[in-house]
């Protein structure tokens, strides 16, 4: 069963053929066998699992299941869980008991989806590699050497090794697509307001959006008609109706117009990586689209424009762990300040302290202007750039990454490199566009992800041009050797 899509469980659940208890306690028994080579999980929770999934049989035999009802998944463990430990991959809130859940969580448990635990991320979602998270690296599955990406990598892995056939994720700047991609498997990041942030902790507010980890493209429409929409508890989400996404999946593509935007083939591009997206490409001509050249002119001052506005805004909201409210607090502490300092001190790992320095910094009455206010404005003539785009195409696309996956500690002495492995990713963000990534072939083994980006509230569309793909395709369906 742990080969199907999380459609195809839905079916079979549906279907009569399996109930949710005996697919549940098969999947638990997998993360039993298989999470020690990848340390995908920061806590599981196969006793709620259970209970929850024989409530998902009881509703089903009452006639009241939805599609989603019964089916396995899992929370990056950055979405609140009522009860549940919730630690953003940090040792600051490795003690965080959530007394509430996040609103997609909760839509996820209205809609009947059974959740098996919360998975490894990079700490408070900062990171591309997933070796910044206090519970350890994450193992990729096609090579345990190397990286999942980051900062969802433990859904990332935890999907790609079939150890769950769904997985939720955030993204601020890549943190779905470039896992995604490095994994081999479907990652789709909303527009900015489609999904609500109520319960997924901050890292940086204006760019924060949650998504999907999945096999397919339609498992993503699947999951996304249960967690978009609008919430009162998040001043960012938008009213706006939601349209069946797994209604418009079949859409025919003939006509559609794809913009390759030049600047992602510059320089720093693995040449295989490139000719791996130039055959996906030709796969769309013969779906019948038409492929042309656009351009984003400011798309190099993506990565740049963005490590400021995210550390800027990182260092806001993560002022409030400050030893007294939430989580960890440092011992014997002498006064106040001694509380504070040591507390966030022993609680943050090196990364998020050197995004909580640059942001502050970058926000400082003499350095505002020169950084943040700058950076603000570049941010709206990348956004531009790609409204430009979309008045000639539909689409645009292009690689995820530069590189299939790297290896472990490859990057974590330079943090420069590091960040330069967003160069694709970031821009979207910043602009708050909807995207994909989806597996388009490999590299020496290693999986290479198709970078779709669409036009705000686009969803429908981007699914439906991905969904067309793995018709024809089936890189999706390739699963790691050894992983049975
Ligand atoms: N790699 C980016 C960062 O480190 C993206 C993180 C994310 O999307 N959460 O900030």
């Amino acid at each position: 069963m742990f080969e199907k899509t999380l459609s195809e469980l839905a079916d079979a659940l549906a279907g009569g053929e399996v109930s949710s208890e005996e697919l549940t306690r098969a999947f638990i028994e997998r993360i039993d066998a298989l999470d020690g080579n990848y340390n995908a999980f920061i806590t599981t929770t196969p006793e709620e699992a259970l209970e929850q999934a024989r409530e998902a049989d009881r509703r089903r035999a009452s006639g009241d299941a939805g599609p989603l009802t019964g089916v396995p998944i899992a929370h990056k463990d950055i979405f609140c869980t009522r009860g549940v430990r919730t630690s953003c991959g940090s040792k600051m809130l490795d003690n965080f008991v959530s007394p509430y859940d996040a609103t997609v969580v909760a839509r996820l448990r209205e809609a009947g989806a059974v959740c098996l635990g919360k998975t490894n991320m990079d700490e408070f979602a900062m990171g591309s590699s997933n070796e910044t998270s206090w519970y350890g690296p994450v193992r990729n599955p096609w090579d345990t050497e190397r990286v999942p990406g980051g900062s969802s990598g433990g859904s990332a892995a935890a999907v790609a090794a079939r150890m769950v056939p769904a997985a939720t994720g955030t993204d601020t700047g890549g943190s779905i697509r470039q896992p995604a991609a490095l994994t081999g498997i479907t990652g789709f990041k909303p527009t900015y307001g489609r999904v609500s942030r109520y319960g997924m902790i901050a890292f940086a507010s204006s760019l924060d959006q949650a998504g999907s980890l999945t096999a397919s493209a339609e498992d993503a429409a699947l999951l996304l008609n249960a967690i978009a929409g609008f919430d009162p508890r998040d001043s960012t989400s938008v009213e706006r109706e939601v349209p069946d996404y797994r209604g418009e999946l079949d859409q025919d593509l003939k006509g559609l117009k794809v913009g390759v935007p030049s600047e992602f083939f510059d320089e720093g591009l693995d040449g295989e990586t490139a000719r791996v997206v130039e055959a996906a490409l030709d796969q769309y001509r013969e779906l019948g689209a038409e492929v042309r050249e656009v351009h984003l002119p400011h798309l190099g001052l993506s990565v740049p424009t963005y490590y400021v506005v995210a550390p800027a805004e990182c260092s806001s909201n993560l002022a409030r762990f400050d030893g007294v409210r939430f989580g960890y607090r440092c011992e014997d502490p002498r006064d106040l300040l001694d509380l504070y300092e040591r507390s966030r001190g022993e609680g943050f790992g090196p990364e998020v302290q050197r995004r909580i320095m640059t942001g502050t910094y970058v926000l400082s009455a003499g350095y505002y202007d020169a950084y943040y206010l700058k950076a603000q404005k570049t941010r709206k003539l990348i956004r531009d750039d790609f409204l430009a785009a979309f008045e000639e195409v539909d689409v645009l696309m292009g690689p995820t990454t530069p590189t299939p996956a790297f290896g472990i500690g490859e990057k974590t002495d330079d943090p420069i490199t590091m960040y330069l492995n967003d160069v694709y990713v970031n821009a979207v963000n910043l602009a708050g566009l909807p995207a994909a990534s989806i597996p388009a072939g490999f590299v020496n083994g290693l999986p290479v992800g198709l970078h779709l980006i669409g036009n705000f509230f686009e969803e429908g569309r981007l699914l439906n041009v991905a969904h067309r793909y793995q018709q024809v395709t089936d890189w999706h369906r390739r699963m790691p050797e050894n992983i049975e």
